[in-house]
């Protein structure tokens, strides 16, 4: 694909040489500030919703955003490693949990199983899931009611994940004492909003409508 590759000759040849002080500067070590966990969804930009430049943010991604509960395990945890690296060893300040509007995997929740014949690790992984389809379907119990059951789903799911950010070594103690600061979004594609969780209200509120 050849868009991909003058792509790629573009960032060496302009976007490396303007800001090729600060490349240089992260070639011997990252001091990230921040973890960002996100959908693999493209439309999703890190960097871009948060102004950030390299070596600003670690970025965890996978399907729907999901921050499993903390555990140890034999299998290869991808998710739950990259979070204990981010901050245990590379001692983040900031998290940032970004859900987003018409995120497949939270629509996905309510499929018909024959959907997930060639996707079984998918299925597998949105189970992750199911506690939180069983309080959507509680509130809106029409099946009909897509766009609000998926609307929902997009927020209590980070809220969940939030939760099961509590769970990993010390977060709770850094969060109480302002070392680790949590950030819970719903990012809105279609229009560029984003809405931030107050842990204490309970309650998603347009960022910057107080400025
Ligand atoms: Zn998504």
């Amino acid at each position: 694909m050849e868009s991909l590759l003058d792509g790629a000759v573009k960032f060496m040849e302009e976007d490396f040489l303007e800001h090729k002080e600060l490349f240089e500067s992260l070639g011997k070590k990252q001091i990230p500030h921040t973890l960002f966990v996100g959908c693999i969804d493209s439309r999703v930009v890190p960097n871009l919703i948060t102004n950030t430049m390299p070596g600003d943010l670690v970025v965890v991604r996978n399907i729907a955003n999901i921050i499993p509960p903390y555990r140890t395990s034999q299998e290869y945890l991808a998710t739950t490693s990259a979070i204990e690296y981010a901050l245990q060893t590379l001692n983040v300040e900031n998290v940032i949990i970004c859900g987003h509007s018409n995120c497949g995997g939270c629509a996905a929740l309510y499929l018909d199983e024959s959907k997930f014949k060639n996707t079984p690790n998918v299925k597998r992984w949105l189970n992750l899931l199911d506690p939180i389809k069983k309080r959507v379907e509680g509130f809106l119990p029409d099946p009909k009611d897509i766009a609000r059951r998926e609307w929902l789903t997009e927020r209590l799911n980070v809220i969940n994940s939030y939760e099961n950010l509590l769970t990993y070594p010390d977060v709770k103690a850094k969060f109480r004492d302002g070392s680790l600061k949590i950030y819970v979004w719903h990012y809105i594609i279609e229009t560029g909003e984003i809405y931030n969780y107050n842990v204490v209200s309970k309650s998603f509120k347009l960022l910057g409508v107080d400025r």
